[in-house]
């Protein structure tokens, strides 16, 4: 849960710092906080749906993924699924303990080009000690 004297705030972009090679080391994840878009793409990389579904309509792999709460929403318009998030705004992929990303290898494209390309800051993160 953010801390209200720690000095960024992942929900408020205005707070982020300038990012820099190497800040990801020891930090807290503050940026696996925010909602995470994923595309149907991502969802197949994630072993979540299989690419003879996605070549149909995307609402049953919506209603699946709700339902098993994977996804929390999903916006028929942009075609984008946003992935389920703990109890305090935690990615269901980011460990607990060690607040590293159990699917790193198979993220979201979104969180590949976090902050550098992507987000609602490009080039800023809500950088935090652990
Ligand atoms: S999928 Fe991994 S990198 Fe992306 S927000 Fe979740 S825990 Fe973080």
């Amino acid at each position: 849960m953010f801390n209200a004297n720690s000095k960024t705030d992942p929900a408020r972009p205005s707070t982020w710092k300038k990012y820099k090679k190497g800040m990801c080391d020891g930090c807290w994840s503050g940026c696996c906080t925010l909602p995470v878009e994923a595309s149907v793409n991502d969802l197949i990389r994630l072993g979540l749906a299989s690419k003879d579904e996605a070549a149909m309509s995307l609402k049953p792999i919506a209603k699946r993924l709700i339902k098993d709460r994977i996804i929390q929403k999903f916006d028929a318009k942009s075609q984008l699924f946003v992935l389920a998030q703990r109890a305090g705004r935690d990615c269901i992929y980011l460990h607990e303990k060690t607040r590293l990303c159990t699917v790193y290898e198979k993220r979201p494209s979104v969180c590949r080009g976090f902050p550098t390309e992507l987000g609602p800051k490009p080039g800023y993160c809500p950088e935090r000690r652990k």
